[in-house]
């Protein structure tokens, strides 16, 4: 009989979990936001209870048929599954997560980078779907990636590889929360494009973008500054425009790297398309090798929010 999958997304702010069938579809899905006020292991506690309950509810199968994949923010040490480093719990930096999981719940359990979830979702069952060469991007808080190469995700030597998002483009840039500078998610996630505007509105620029922070810059995300490029803001466009070149500058050296067919982009700052991919594309055609640049194409996620679940699921369904 196939397996039932379960496909778990924890993000920086919400959690997904969803019932996933082995053709890739999800009959039933939750999402919950991720309390951190307790710190990380409670947040897992919490996350091990709700799976458990939710496993109970909507699968009511053998628990021999049932897989668990999770896709999680962070550094994954793949061969002992380990979560090295994760963005969203600092409080959880070497913990041992696969053997946390497995010890609390008794089906199989893989875990895995979020954003290879999200490539892998997208290859699955989205806008990468029957390519064997490609790149996936999400551009969120911050920005995460996956490489997938004769249709396997690039996993590297501890399984810590991909890191599309630190790769780096001016060595002299801003601060990275990896350590280093000038990396592209300096300028192409959510806390960089809200880094541009906090910098703008300091010379008195981007009027609009305040506004939509309500008079208060502290409370502008880059959703704000998205909201005032759709009124014609300038400084916000600019922002975008900026951002866009950038991210354009690293789909260069991913397309040099790995020649792949396709390049998926997501997470929520993606939703901003129309006001980034114009200078993105340009970039791309002035500085890519000939022979490289006419054949790839990049797009848009297909899957959006469900990516995640269904890369994570993904993951699980290939479990040996
Ligand atoms: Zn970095």
């Amino acid at each position: 009989m196939e397996p039932l999958l379960i496909g778990v997304d924890v993000g920086g702010t919400n959690i997904r979990m969803g019932v996933v069938t082995p053709d890739g579809h999800i009959p039933k899905k939750i999402e919950y936001p991720m309390d951190m006020s307790r710190g990380g292991l409670a947040m897992m506690e919490g996350l091990v209870s709700r799976l458990q309950d939710f496993i109970q509810q909507e699968t009511g199968r053998d628990r021999s048929e049932i897989r668990i994949g999770i896709g999680i923010a962070g550094s994954i040490d793949m061969k002992r599954g380990l979560l090295v480093t994760s963005p969203n719990l600092p409080d959880l930096h070497g913990f041992p997560l696969q053997a946390y999981l497995q010890e609390r719940i008794s089906y199989p359990i893989i875990i895995e980078n979020d954003a290879n979830a999200f490539t892998l979702g997208e290859g699955w069952k989205g806008a990468a779907k029957g390519s064997r060469h490609y790149c996936g991007i999400t551009l969120g808080t911050g920005v995460g990636g996956g490489i997938v190469v004769e249709g396997e995700i690039l996993h590297g030597s501890e399984g810590m590889g991909g890191e599309v998002g630190h790769m780096v483009l001016n060595p002299k840039g801003p601060l990275c929360g990896c350590g280093g500078r000038g990396c592209l998610e300096v300028y192409a996630s959510g806390s960089g494009i809200r880094r541009r505007a906090l910098e703008a509105n300091k010379k008195g620029k981007g009027k609009k973008i305040l506004k939509k922070g309500r008079g208060d810059i502290k409370k502008v995300t880059s959703e704000e500054v998205f909201e005032a490029a759709k009124e014609g803001d300038r400084t916000a466009l600019k922002i975008f425009n900026e951002m866009g070149r950038y991210l354009g500058l690293g789909l260069v050296n991913l397309i040099h790297l790995f020649n792949p067919e396709k390049i998926v982009i997501g997470g929520k700052v993606s939703k901003a398309w129309d006001y980034f991919i114009g200078s993105t594309t340009e970039v791309v055609h002035q500085r890519t090798m000939k022979g490289q640049r006419e054949k790839v194409q990049i797009v848009q996620t297909e899957c959006g929010d469900d990516a995640g679940i269904l890369g994570a699921a993904y993951v699980a369904l290939k479990l040996e």
